[in-house]
C-alpha cells in the first residue's frame, strides 16, 4: 500500500461505491417526499468502469470497498461486480449496505462471489411502523429473513443500522439493544442527519448520548476493545452478550477527524465528503479513455479537497443530492 493521505494527514483507505440510484423503498429520512429525478441508465457507471476506478484507487492505497445505493441489490448481477472487485489486487475487504428486502435471495451468491459482510438498514421491528417509515412497504418479514440468511451463509458480522428519530422509532431502541443479548445482533444506532430533501420532513434528531441513556435498564455497556471496525461507530456490549451496540453520531460528536473515506456516486462523481456538495467528475474522463495515471491524479485531487470537517451543526448541508443518491 502506498498510503493515500489527505491534506490533514488522515489516511484514506476506504471507498464507498453507489452502484445505482434506484431503490425499492422510500424511507422518510433518506428519500425526499417528491422522490428523485432518476439518473438515465446511460449515466450510470458500468461494472467495468467501476472496476477501473477501484483499480486506480487501490493502486493509490484504497483497500476497503463498500457497495451501496440506492439499493445495491436491485442492480442486476451485483455478484458479478463483487467477483470483479475481488480480483483487484490490494482490495482485501468488500462489504455491502442494503435495506435487506432482497437479501435472502442473493446472500449465498454474494458470499460465493467474495463479499465479506453486509450492513442491513432496519429502523423498526413493527410491521405497521415499517410501512410508515418506508412509505408503503410490507416487506419487514423479508428483511428479517434476509438478516438470518446472511448470518447463515457467513456474511458476518451482519450489522443492523437503525436511524433513530424522535417520536417515530426512538421507543424501540431498547428492543433493538435487547437483541444484541438474545440473538447476538450487532446493532448500530445512527443519529438522523438533516440532508438534501429530508431536512424539512419534520424529523427530529435524537443524540447518541440520549440513546445510550435509554439503554440503562439492560445493564452497563462495556467498550469493545481493541477498537473494532473501519468507520465512525464506537462499539460496546452488554456483559456476557455475543452481539454489540454501536453509536454513529455525525452531529453530536462528529467523527470527521478520523474520516478515512471517499464516495463514488452511481453517475461517476467522486465526493470527498458525504456532507459537502463538492464532486469531481470521473465519468467523462473515463468515457474519453483517461489514462490510469490521469485517473489516479483525479482521485488524488478529490482526496486533497477533503474538508477538515462537515458544517451540518452550523446549518450548512449538502443540497445537490439526497442521501439516497449519495449512498450514505
Ligand atoms: N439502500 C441501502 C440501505 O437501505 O442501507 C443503502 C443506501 S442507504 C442511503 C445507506 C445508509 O444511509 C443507510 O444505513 C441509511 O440508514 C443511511 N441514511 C440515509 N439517510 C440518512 C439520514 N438522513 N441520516 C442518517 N443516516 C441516513
Amino acid at each position: 500500500m502506498t498510503g493515500l493521505c489527505d491534506s490533514f494527514q488522515r489516511p484514506i483507505n476506504y471507498l464507498r461505491v453507489s452502484v445505482t440510484d434506484r431503490c425499492n423503498l422510500r424511507c422518510i429520512y433518506c428519500m425526499p417526499v417528491a422522490g428523485i429525478h432518476q439518473m438515465s441508465h446511460l449515466d450510470v457507471l458500468s461494472y467495468e468502469e467501476i472496476r477501473t476506478v477501484v483499480t486506480a484507487a487501490a493502486e493509490l492505497g484504497i483497500n476497503k470497498v463498500r457497495l451501496t445505493g440506492g439499493e445495491p441489490l436491485v442492480r442486476l448481477g451485483i455478484d458479478t461486480l463483487v467477483e470483479m472487485l475481488r480480483q483487484v489486487e490490494a482490495v482485501d475487504d468488500i462489504s455491502l449496505t442494503t435495506n435487506g428486502t432482497l437479501l435472502s435471495r442473493y446472500a449465498a451468491e454474494l458470499k460465493r462471489a467474495g463479499l465479506s459482510r453486509v450492513n442491513v438498514s432496519l429502523d423498526t421491528l413493527k410491521p405497521d411502523r415499517f410501512k410508515a417509515i418506508t412509505r408503503g412497504s410490507s416487506r419487514i418479514g423479508d428483511v428479517l429473513a434476509g438478516i438470518e440468511t446472511a448470518r447463515a451463509v457467513g456474511l458476518s458480522p451482519v450489522k443492523i443500522n437503525m436511524v433513530v428519530m424522535a417520536g417515530i422509532n426512538d421507543d424501540e431502541v431498547l428492543d433493538f439493544a435487547a437483541r444484541t443479548i438474545s440473538q447476538g445482533w450487532h446493532v448500530r444506532f445512527i443519529e438522523f442527519m438533516p440532508t438534501a430533501g429530508v431536512s424539512g420532513n419534520g424529523l427530529q434528531f435524537v443524540s447518541a448520548a440520549d440513546i445510550k441513556r435509554q439503554l440503562a435498564p439492560l445493564g452497563e455497556l462495556e467498550p469493545c476493545l481493541p477498537h473494532v471496525g473501519n468507520g465512525p461507530a464506537r462499539y460496546f456490549r452488554f456483559p456476557g452478550s455475543q452481539g454489540s451496540v454501536g453509536f454513529i453520531s455525525p452531529l453530536s460528536e462528529h467523527f470527521c477527524f478520523h474520516c478515512n473515506r471517499l464516495r463514488l456516486t452511481a453517475d461517476g462523481k467522486l465526493r470527498p465528503c458525504l456532507l459537502s456538495d463538492e464532486e469531481i467528475d470521473l465519468k467523462s474522463p473515463l468515457r474519453r479513455w483517461v489514462s490510469r495515471e490521469d485517473l489516479k491524479g483525479l482521485i488524488e485531487a478529490a482526496v486533497a479537497k477533503k474538508p477538515l470537517r462537515h458544517r451540518l451543526a452550523e446549518g450548512q448541508m449538502p443540497l445537490n443530492r439526497p442521501m439516497t443518491q449519495v449512498g450514505g
